[in-house]
Parts: structure tokens; sequence; C-alpha cells
């Protein structure tokens, strides 16, 4: 196993463990199977291990604290705050208080705000009293390194990289997403402010492990030099110098040790020429599948109306570039404000044509905006945002109170 370093100095395996895709049965982790992977990794090196409030619908915070027992103080915990869970600032230490029960351990090594979008959810963390969370729990110890981690665009991620003196960072990166999300901007800036950036969705949920299209696929087949799908993907994501962790979430006992294996050969800069070269032929032939040639450079951000415009059109290509059920899924999840927020989806388009001006792809924005509304916003969505609605009634509520 090979080790970066955080802020500190303190190594971290460059391969952490995912707990939200452990291995299940009959709807509920399966204990031995998923602990005695985390037992493997861990014996392999792995020292990172990350969970969060929600996932396995709150079982692998549970999970995760019994399969540690005897070995927690040798390992990295991180889990994460859900901000559209704080209502009032009472909610933050109660649900931290339920976090440190369910890992049955008094403090977390990484604790992060999870899946912030845009500033202003950090803004809402902040007016519900954050800070002073914060700074009591680093000085009781009962947290050691503070982070968020994001899904937006890399706008809103400088934004929020420059409002708080943060000890690291989680993004979405992989060979697929240099222009979206953080993208390799915003890699590169965190790092440039001596921020360690651990990294998700380095095979984009599995899709570029195993998920390839025939002419991708080939690519890869016919280079010079085999490696398996995970690999060419890990290994493109660990020759950054920027990325401290690669974050995979593994359920399965081949996956675990194939990424241990691919892991000691992680080094930055260790990629030929000829080698970055496959990698970006196999992401060439799976954007030639996008049907809208949005880079996401931002130009035509902000909008008025508060539309995302690169999120929008990024969900649109991932229809036919990834899968329909993951496009909608991020397309819910990410622009209706369903999980923090304010909504961005494409249905807040008023029209106005600013935005088309600035695209150097000469992008019709509006029309193709209107094209993503019409491919997302039928009843599912509106329910998101009904829920949204409530959610945001129930909190004004509160506060008149
Ligand atoms: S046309 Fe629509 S997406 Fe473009 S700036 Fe105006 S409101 Fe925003
Ligand atoms: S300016 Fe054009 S290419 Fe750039 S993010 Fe906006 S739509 Fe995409």
């Amino acid at each position: 196993m090979l080790y970066r370093k955080n802020k500190k100095g303190e190594e971290l395996s460059i391969l952490g463990f995912g707990c939200m895709r452990l291995p299940t049965k009959a709807g509920l982790i399966d204990f031995n199977r998923a602990q005695a992977q985390i037992r493997y990794a861990y014996e392999h090196g792995v020292n990172y291990f990350d969970t969060a409030y929600i996932y396995h619908a709150g079982q692998s915070e549970g999970f995760l604290g019994k399969a540690l027992k005897g070995i927690r103080e040798e390992v990295n915990v991180a889990t994460k705050l859900p901000p559209y869970l704080v209502k009032k600032p009472e909610d933050i230490n109660k649900i931290f208080g339920t976090q440190l029960k369910r890992l049955q351990t008094d403090y977390v090594d990484y604790y992060l705000m999870h899946a912030l979008k845009d500033l202003s959810t950090w803004e809402g963390l902040v007016e519900n009293g954050i800070l002073k969370f914060i700074d009591e729990a680093k000085e009781k110890g009962t947290i050691r390194n503070i982070g968020f981690s994001f899904h937006g665009n890399s706008n809103e991620f400088v934004r929020i990289i420059d409002a708080y003196d943060w000890d690291f960072c989680q993004i979405q990166w992989n060979y697929t997403d240099e222009f979206t999300q953080a993208g390799t901007g915003g890699l590169e800036y965190a790092h440039s402010k001596g921020i360690p950036v651990i990294i998700m969705e380095p095979l984009l949920g599995g899709h570029l492990a195993n998920k390839l299209a025939e002419d991708e696929q080939k690519v890869f087949d016919n280079a010079s030099v085999k490696r398996s799908n995970a690999e060419w993907g890990l290994r493109w994501v660990w020759n950054n110098p920027a990325v401290t962790v690669v974050l995979s979430g593994m359920g399965e006992e081949a996956h675990v040790e194939e990424n241990i294996r691919t892991a000691d050969e992680g080094l930055p800069n260790s990629m030929t020429k000829e080698e970055l070269k496959v990698v970006d032929d196999v992401c060439a032939a799976i954007k030639k599948k996008r049907r809208i040639p949005c880079t996401g450079c931002g130009y035509c951000m902000p909008c008025p109306a508060g539309v995302d415009i690169p999120e929008c059109f990024d969900n649109f290509n991932t229809i036919y570039s990834v899968s329909k059920g993951r496009a909608m899924s991020r397309y819910i999840g990410f622009t209706s404000g369903l999980t923090g927020g304010v909504a961005s989806n494409a249905g807040k388009c008023v029209k106005c044509g600013k935005c088309a001006k600035h695209c150097p792809q000469s992008i019709e924005i509006p029309d193709r905006i209107e094209d993503v509304r019409q491919e997302f916003e039928g009843l599912v969505f509106k329910a998101a945002m009904l829920m949204k609605k409530g959610m945001k009634i129930g909190k004004n509520d509160k506060r008149e109170a």
C-alpha cells in the first residue's frame, strides 16, 4: 500500500474503503462478509474508512463501528453530516451524538458536510451554528479534521473552498469528469491551497469498470499494456499528485483484492504518455455519445434565474453515455434542492437568452435547457419538489414559533 499525507503530515492509504455499497443479504448488510472485506483491507494497509449518516439507509455507520472493533484506534473513520436534516442548531449535536454511538467511538477523524452543492448550503449550516459546533468539537477532540463532500460546478466549489479553513475536501473525479463537477481545475485549486483532496466515484459508480460500450472497451483491449478497466481508471486518478485518497465503494472480495493490488502501483506521475493517450481515447469514445457538446466551462454562468446550466447538460448527456437511471437520480438529487441548497433545475429558465452569448460551443442554451426540462421534470421530479417545499415550510414554521 502507498500512502500520501494530510495537512498534519499523517499518512493516509491512497485507497480508502467506501462503505456505501457493502454486500447485503435480504436488504441488510451481510455483516460477516462485509466485515471480512474490511479486515482484509486493514490487514493490507488500508487505513481510511468512509461512511455517512445515510448510507445503507442508516445501517452503514453501525456496521462500521462493529466491524472495526479492536482496530478502531489504528484507522481513520470518516463520516458525514446531512445538511438537509439540520433545521436548528440542536440538530447538529443530536445527529453527531447518534453517529458516535453508531460508530462505537468517541471521536471522528474526518467529518464532512455531506454533498454540498453550492455555497448557500454551507451558509445555511453556518446560520444553524455549525462554526460553534466545529470549534467545540475540535477543542474536545471529538472531531479531528473538518471537510465537505461536493457535487456541483467548479465555480461553487471554489466559493466553498474559500469560505472556510478546511482540513480536507472530497470531490467526484474520474477520467470523464475533468471538466464537470469540481473538475481538474477544482482539484488543483484545493491542492494549491494545501487542502488534501479525497476522490469519490473514481470509476463513476462502477460504470467505468464493467459497463463500457463495445467501442470503448475495444480501446482498452487493443492497448499494448494489459490492465483491467478498474485498474486503468484508478491508476489515472492516482497519477495526479493533487489527489490524496481514492475511495472505492467495494462490495465484492475480488474488487477489494484487485484494488489493493493496484494501489501498490498508484504513484503520482507514474503513467506514460502512451498510457494516458489510451485513457483519453476511451474518454473520447464515451463523450462522443453525449448529445450536447457542453464542456462544463461555466462561461454561461451565473444564470439570473438560478439554473445550473452545466449540471443540467451533464445529466442530460449521462443518459446517452452512462444510463438513464443514473442521470435521473443525479438530476433529482442535485437540481431539485432536495438534498440541500436552492433548486437549480431547467424548469427555472425564463428564456432570457443571456447565457447563449457566452457559450464558446455555440450551444443554443435556452432550447437545450427546454429539452432537459422535458426529459427530467415529470411526475417523479415534481414529487421531489413537493417534498422540498414541505421541508421548507417546516423550517419556517419552527423559526416563527
Ligand atoms: S436563458 Fe434560461 S438558462 Fe439561460 S440565462 Fe436565461 S434563464 Fe438562465
Ligand atoms: S458556456 Fe456552453 S460549454 Fe460552457 S458550461 Fe455553458 S453551455 Fe456548457
